[in-house]
């Protein structure tokens, strides 16, 4: 009968073998996700590191390790991601939050008008989880969010009444496509944006998330050239449009919001010191 110390030893050995991951990270995998088989914290592990595992217990840590050793992402296999400081329930159907992804939710915040509600359009919402953080950190703005699949929108709409954000508003919608004629102080959007050729989506976790929420034709632009070219017709004068694009579209976001006739361009970068978030400004005052 093995101990919590020799399940973990053997979890780390299987998820650094399977995946070729460090030791260390491999580790800390192995012991997220028998807390998560186990119902207790990583803590309690450290705590009770000699006791030793029922058939029962040890066959619900091997359950989920195995998932992980086929490449499942640990965010799928647990159900959850923290994003802003909040946790997000997700499945595969939404793409997995990411952390340079609070950078769109920081350049947001930073433009919403202090002094006013403001209406703010949301596109892919996906999980919810800018939508959700919007509405929860600036409460008296009406977030409206967008997303092609319905089963996506069910998890978003979960998270925002799971976390309180009770007052978003979930649309269906192709991009601009199905929404009722309006206009936004602030469009927001983390779109597919990989290129549909890029290696990159046949490896790691990204096999595992919706691939329409990743790639975005050839260049991986076709997304964003959308949303740009739709965002004067949906903008309040004064308003802002902010996306999240790959690291090397920086230019190409720039000059298509550019040329979209926005000002006040801006290109942000993340804590990797990739450009990250590109937007602008359509003229005049509100
Ligand atoms: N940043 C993600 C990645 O490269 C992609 C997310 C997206 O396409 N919006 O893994």
């Amino acid at each position: 009968m093995a101990n919590v110390t020799a399940c973990i030893d053997t979890a780390t050995k299987q998820i650094a073998g399977a995946l070729g991951l460090e030791k260390r990270e491999a580790r800390l995998e192995a012991q997220i996700l028998a807390s998560c088989a186990l119902k207790v914290n990583r803590a309690w592990l450290i705590a009770h590191d000699q006791d030793v595992l029922t058939p029962t217990q040890a066959d619900a840590v091997e359950a989920l390790i195995a998932r992980r050793e086929q490449g499942e992402p640990v965010a799928y296999i647990l159900g959850e991601k923290e994003f802003y400081g909040r946790l997000f329930r997700i499945t595969p159907d939404v793409l997995i939050p990411r952390p340079e992804t609070e950078l769109l939710v920081e350049a947001a915040l930073e433009r919403l008008p202090k002094d006013r509600p403001a209406q703010v359009l949301d596109l892919g919402t996906g999980s919810g989880c800018v939508a959700v953080t919007l509405a929860l950190e600036r409460p008296d703005c009406e977030v409206s969010a967008v997303d092609m699949s319905i089963t996506a929108l069910e998890i978003a709409r979960e998270n925002a009444a799971l976390l309180g954000a009770g007052h978003v508003r979930f649309i269906v919608s192709d991009w601009y496509a199905q929404l009722a004629p309006m206009n936004f102080d602030m469009i927001i959007s983390n779109p597919p944006y990989i290129a549909s050729d890029d290696p990159h989506l046949g490896k790691g976790d990204l096999r595992h998330e919706p691939l329409h929420a990743l790639a975005s034709g050839p260049a991986g632009m076709d997304a964003i050239s959308t949303i740009v070219a739709g965002a004067q017709a949906r903008l309040q004068p004064g308003g802002w449009l902010i996306l999240e694009h790959g690291y090397d579209q920086a230019a190409a976001c720039y000059d298509l919001i550019c040329l979209a006739g926005l000002g006040q361009v801006f290109t942000l970068s993340d804590l990797a010191g990739q450009t990250r978030v590109t937007g602008g400004q359509w003229p005049g005052r509100r």
